[in-house]
């Protein structure tokens, strides 16, 4: 249990499917009330009290005139195995939204609040069903864009991250009694206090602490995507690769140079990776202030890149507005496409020696692509994809800060042992370590971060 919390007294409730028609509707109910309102509105062979808990019951709702508004299934799952720990009923309507609305507001008229964006899963964290990253990690399941993003949430979910943590923690606590024992006891026969173990032991959790904090790469990209640019003179292809990778017609393709002047913006899943594919002004030496803006912006998008698709045209030879970009980027963030290799290859050029990888494609014929996405993957999995065992990845830039706080807490702490500092001082340090960890589970959170991240979640979550 984290936070142990006096029990809600009213009862909330709202949909708890998206709005709009579809083929069921939910509405979900939670607290003390959920059962007895439930038996305000629902007819059906057995009572709500009758009911078995985790078991759909068929019925009608009915007003309160008797009159009936929806054919239903019910479920009551009683407390505490319930996803908040209380009470909790669903009733599954027809997916209609006008009858949902009936459905909630039967129930508001019968006493039922409705409730805050975030609310069910806030009561489950203060009934101590979910921890706070546990909490947070329901937010980023539903936000999650990509298979592999879907995974590190889940991991979260299921508690591993906190595990993690509770093992530092554990650790930590078990340092802290040690030195307390001496500052409290100092004349009894506990002998000098070994300092080597406790630096050695700080060390270690330390260094786990490390992995973790360096697993924020890997859990950036899958929350916000990687960064992929894709550069080129005009004319090489550069749209119609982006379209050919996002199978639909996005970019403009034309046959006049110089048509994509601003960058464009699609997000795309690969190899279960989010991606964000930025198309870029056609890069050449020009006058034209417009296509000057264009360009620089195009520097500065190099510069923001995890990695740039540099697109050349395989069947002429390179030209200035070619170099230009080649001289913009890093070979070892780029991948070289040498597009439209349906047609007879221009000779080779030294210039494209330096670039470690190089893949060949033809968009037109939609020959080179699997290798391609097969080169982003690699390009990707060889440089960022850090996990810190079991499958953690810390995705949440408040986690990150947090962690980052406790480790700055153990380093002051190792300099204050190194100094002979007195024992008091090192658990201090110690003691913030403990606190900063503690606001990644929530057991230390102050209660406006709290509603700051549940007002994030939908209704009805
Ligand atoms: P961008 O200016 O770099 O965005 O280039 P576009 O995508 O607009 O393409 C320029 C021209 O090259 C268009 O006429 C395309 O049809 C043509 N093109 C694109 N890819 C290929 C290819 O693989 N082979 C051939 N032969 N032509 C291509």
């Amino acid at each position: 249990m984290i936070r142990t919390a006096a029990p809600a007294s009213d009862t909330i409730v709202a949909p708890a499917t998206p709005p709009g028609d579809g083929g069921i509707g939910i509405v979900r109910l939670s607290g003390p009330q959920a059962e007895q309102l439930l038996g305000g509105v629902f007819r059906g062979r057995l009572a709500p009290a009758a009911m078995a808990s985790h078991r759909l019951y068929h019925g009608r709702l009915c007003d309160a005139a008797g009159r009936p508004v929806d054919e239903v299934l019910a479920v009551i799952m009683r407390a505490p195995r319930s996803y908040t720990g209380e009470d909790v009923v669903e009733v599954h309507c027809h997916g209609g939204s006008q009858l949902l609305r009936c459905a909630l507001d039967l129930f508001l008229a019968a006493g039922a609040r409705l409730a805050r964006p975030g609310e069910f899963t806030e009561r489950a964290f203060l009934n101590g069903r979910l921890d706070l990253a546990q909490a947070e990690a329901v937010a980023a399941l539903i936000g999650s864009r990509s298979a592999r993003a879907a995974r590190a949430a889940l991991a979260q979910l299921d508690g591993r991250l906190s595990q993690q943590l509770y093992r530092y923690t554990a650790e930590l606590r078990e340092l802290l009694l040690l030195l307390e024992a001496h500052i409290d006891f100092p004349d009894d026969d506990l002998g000098p206090l070994d300092g080597e173990a406790l630096v050695a032991r700080t060390r270690a959790v330390r260094t786990a602490m490390t992995g973790l904090l360096h697993s924020f790469d890997t859990g950036r990209v899958l929350r916000e995507g990687l960064n992929v640019l894709i550069l080129g003179r005009p004319n090489v292809g550069k749209s119609s690769l982006l379209n050919a990778l996002l199978g639909e017609a996005r970019a403009i393709v034309t046959d006049i140079p110089g048509t994509t002047r601003d960058t464009i913006e699609e997000q795309l899943v690969l190899g279960g990776l989010p991606l964000r594919l930025v198309d870029t002004a056609g890069v050449r030496a020009t006058d034209d202030p417009i296509e000057l803006e264009g360009v620089r912006r195009a520097r500065e998008k190099v510069a923001a890149a995890d990695l740039v698709l540099l697109v050349i045209d395989g069947a002429r030879p390179l030209n200035d507005e070619d170099r230009m970009a080649l001289a913009m980027v890093q070979p070892a963030r780029t991948i070289l496409v040498r597009n439209k290799c349906d047609l007879p290859p221009a000779a080779p050029a030294d210039e494209l020696a330096g670039f470690p990888c190089q893949v060949a494609v033809s968009v037109r014929q939609g020959t080179g692509l699997d290798a391609l996405q097969a080169a982003v993957v690699a390009h990707f999995s060889a440089t960022g994809d850090r996990e810190a065992g079991d499958g953690v990845v810390l995705t949440e830039r408040r986690h990150r800060e947090a962690l980052a706080g406790a480790l700055q807490a153990l380093d002051r702490f190792l300099a204050a042992q190194a100094a002979a500092e007195p024992a008091e001082c090192l658990a201090m340090e110690l003691r913030e370590a403990l606190a900063a960890l503690g606001q990644i589970t929530g057991e230390t959170t102050p209660d406006l971060i709290l509603e700051q991240i549940f007002s994030r979640f939908c209704i009805g979550k």
